[in-house]
């Protein structure tokens, strides 16, 4: 029998690192759907292109399409033992695929990870998240006394002056990712996740699958909860 786990978790939640350590300790792969279908983005052929414009639009991929790229993937080697799905299933019709499409091969999911953070924290992490020109990371949050700020004057002086994020005791300026800059596109897409992933957990409670794991916690401490749930499927 292989282990097939699901993931589940805000953005910031941390599972990419925490799949990280399972597909070390339990030799199974992360299959993304999000990281398949941007993939397909070199593709020329419509399908391809169909994906793509429906991911720009924030909008999700159709059940069928994901569950065919789904099946795909579940046909290479290296999942022979199992797999650590991420950003899948998303609805119930997909979960239930997945469960039909598992039993004929007599596996079934042994767990779902619920990387439970409170969405204030996840707001925190993301729009906080700034980066040094040296690529050290910092959390105006939670690292605020290793932060400067400062009003600048903006260059057109008809704005009001910026407020300016720099690392103490050095000369290095602190900047957001792009795409952690726009607060409204961090609460859209927690709210997003929100809508989405209540009914998912609804399903699976009812099978008695989810586990709950306090994503709060250091990256340690949480690796020892998901540790101890899988510790115990095996
Ligand atoms: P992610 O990286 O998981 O946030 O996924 C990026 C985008 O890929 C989503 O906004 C959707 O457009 C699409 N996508 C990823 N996974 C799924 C899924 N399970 N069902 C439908 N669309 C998906």
């Amino acid at each position: 029998m292989g282990l097939y786990i699901i993931l589940i978790g805000v953005q910031g939640a941390g599972k990419g690192v925490q799949a990280q350590f399972i597909t070390r300790d339990y030799g199974i792969p992360q299959i993304s759907t999000g990281d398949l279908f941007r993939a397909m983005k070199t593709r020329t052929d419509a399908l391809a292109q169909e994906i793509q414009r429906i991911m720009a639009e924030g909008k999700l991929i159709s059940d069928d399409i994901t569950n065919r790229v789904v099946e795909e993937r579940l046909q290479q080697p290296d999942v022979a033992h199992g797999a650590i799905f991420d950003g899948y299933p998303r609805t119930p019709d997909q979960a239930a695929w997945l469960e039909q499409h598992l039993a004929k091969k007599g596996e079934k999911i042994g767990a779902v990870l619920y990387m439970k953070l409170d969405f204030y924290d996840a707001f925190r992490r993301a729009f906080g998240r700034v980066r040094a020109a040296s690529g050290d990371a910092f959390n105006v949050y939670s690292q605020a006394e290793a932060i400067e700020w400062k009003w600048v004057d903006h260059p057109e002086k008809a704005h009001p002056p910026r407020l300016e994020a720099w690392l103490k005791g050095s000369n290095e300026k602190l900047e957001r990712r792009p795409d952690d800059a726009s607060a409204d596109a961090i609460i859209k897409r927690i709210d997003i996740f929100r809508a989405t992933t209540a009914p998912l957990l609804d399903y699976y409670r009812a099978k008695g699958l989810v586990h709950e794991v306090d994503a709060a916690a250091s990256i340690e401490a949480v690796t020892d909860q998901i540790k101890s749930i899988l510790d115990t499927l095996r």
